[in-house]
């Protein structure tokens, strides 16, 4: 019937998992223009798996995560966004727009490291309109502490200065390293059992995709807020209970799931 197509690939615009599959789409163009770790396919697709069974939607739960990581974002002296390769791939625009309202940097911060790799985030980051961009030279970058891997490297100018640290989609030895090197973590992770999920000070349980957006969004809002009410916000923000909280819903999600997956379905 129809035949719509996106743009840049062909998808067709009514099929049932056009979103997701436009967002894969992104990562495995991502990983051809050297911006995504072959692993950070792997990483997306965990990621989808969680997003499934949370029902692909920002869930209350994760709103109110939001809501403390951008009081807490706001009182901050020094945050600081890093950036891997499957988040610049996926959202660089809103990337970019969050770094600006809040006025944070971004700092590109890899696991795997392959000639080539920060150029081309650095470039899709600057066709996005970055301008303050730290990580990008090598030689000006410090050691952190309790890593051992190429991460360890940091920019003086971020991340080793920074108290709080904005870390989406992170793996967990390095947010367990930038914990025990005394930063304060904001994560956003489908998986919220990850172990970043559970080191993380404030654990954004949904897809980065839609939470980017709305952080946006509720940045804008809270700007205007007195400094009080930002520190009650926080106050009232329990982590653990929080992630507890996605684990009800997923759980309640799939009991849905065992009726409504068959509705409309000749089974
Ligand atoms: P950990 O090391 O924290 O135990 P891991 O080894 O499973 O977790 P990594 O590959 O190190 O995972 O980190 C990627 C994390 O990001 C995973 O928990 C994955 O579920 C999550 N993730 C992937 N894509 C998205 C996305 N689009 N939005 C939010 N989270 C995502
Ligand atoms: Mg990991």
């Amino acid at each position: 019937m129809t035949n719509q197509k996106e743009k840049s690939h062909s998808i067709p615009m009514d099929h049932p998992r056009y979103k997701s599959l436009t967002y894969r789409h992104k990562i495995i163009e991502g990983m051809k223009n050297l911006i995504v770790a072959e692993a950070g396919l792997i990483a997306h697709g965990r990621g989808e798996a969680f997003d499934y069974i949370i029902g692909e939607r920002t869930t209350e739960t994760a709103k109110k995560a939001i809501e403390a990581a951008i009081a807490a974002f706001l009182l901050a002296d020094h945050p600081v966004i890093s950036v891997n390769g499957n988040v610049a791939a996926l959202i660089p625009e809103e990337l970019v727009k969050f770094s600006q309202v809040i006025s944070a940097p971004l700092e590109i911060n890899l696991f795997y490291r392959k000639e080539g790799r920060i150029e081309a985030i650095e470039k899709v980051l600057r066709q996005a309109g970055a301008q303050n961009l730290l990580g990008i030279n090598e030689s000006e970058m410090v050691e952190i502490e309790e890593l051992s891997s190429n991460r360890r490297l940091v920019d003086p100018r971020g991340i080793k200065k920074a108290d709080i640290v904005f870390v989406p989609l992170e793996d967990g030895d390095r947010t367990e390293a930038l914990k025990k090197n005394g930063k304060k973590i904001i994560t956003v992770d489908l998986n919220p059992i990850s172990r970043t999920a559970l080191w993380a000070d404030i654990t954004i349980v949904d897809n980065i995709i839609r939470a980017v957006p709305l952080m946006i969004k509720i940045t804008q809002k809270f700007k205007k807020f007195p400094r009080d009410e930002l520190k009650s916000i926080i106050a009232n923000f329990d982590n653990v209970k929080n992630i507890q909280a996605s684990l009800d819903l997923i759980i309640s999600y799939i009991e849905e799931q065992k009726i409504e997956a068959f509705k409309g379905l000749d089974v």
